[in-house]
């Protein structure tokens, strides 16, 4: 059980980013939405959350995606974290939404073990300009939506990205949203950036979705 004070405070910090994003975004006469990643979070927390309204979480770990999507099926789970080929099955059967598509191979072994539906993916680009960070390079974005566009059980819906940690955010988020503009004829819908330090300026450039953990569940 949740003592009552964290209850509070949980209940207290969703609350605020809810109205922040909604505040910040219809500014712009957008919309965005808030997903909740509950990586470090324990079960009584996303059942306290759920019962707010909050439908959409996400898990940044294969097994632990497939392990909450089996406990709480009523609830949408996103995975954004990177995945290993042997594990693509966590993902193709339990994931409502895969953010972190950044090759095709692995693409296509998810692809193999999703059934009756199209699974709606984003391609995540490395915008840090960091070599070590995840997600397809700039340059190799146009192949990367090429050869998933082929494949029929997904569905590409727009692209996610992560800001480098300390500077240059801002420039980050603008350079995916460019990226998404100019990749499509505008059909890719979603920009999927922006976390607990840094969503203020990923809305302000357009951002649809934001993940949040710390925000919403507190400091580790
Ligand atoms: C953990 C994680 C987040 C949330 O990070 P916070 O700083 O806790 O908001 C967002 N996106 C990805 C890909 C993550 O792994």
């Amino acid at each position: 059980m949740l003592d009552e004070d964290r209850k509070v405070c949980l209940k207290r910090r969703y609350q605020r980013v809810l109205t922040e994003i909604s505040q910040l975004a219809s500014g712009f006469g957008r919309e965005t939405r808030l997903l909740a990643v509950s990586k470090y979070a324990p079960d009584e927390d996303i059942c306290y959350l759920a019962g707010l309204g909050q439908v959409e979480f996400a898990e940044s770990r294969p097994q632990a995606l497939r392990d909450r999507a089996v406990r709480y099926p009523d609830l949408h789970w996103h995975m954004i974290g990177p995945l290993q080929i042997n594990k693509a099955k966590y993902v193709g059967r339990f994931a409502s939404c895969w953010h972190s598509v950044e090759d095709a191979n692995t693409a296509r072994a998810v692809a193999k073990q999703v059934s009756h539906r199209r699974l709606p993916v984003l391609l995540q680009v490395n915008i840090s300009g960091q070599g070590h960070q995840h997600g397809v390079l700039p340059n190799g974005l146009p192949s990367l939506y090429e050869e998933v566009k082929e494949i029929p059980e997904l569905e590409i819906t727009g692209l996610m990205g992560m800001a480098p940690r300390n500077e240059g955010a801002r420039a980050s988020f603008r350079k995916l949203r460019c990226l998404r503009d100019g990749l499509s004829d505008g059909s890719l819908g979603e920009l999927s950036m922006g976390m607990s330090h840094d969503f203020h300026a990923a809305i302000e450039e357009g951002a649809t979705i934001v993940r949040l953990g710390a925000a919403i569940f507190g400091p580790r």
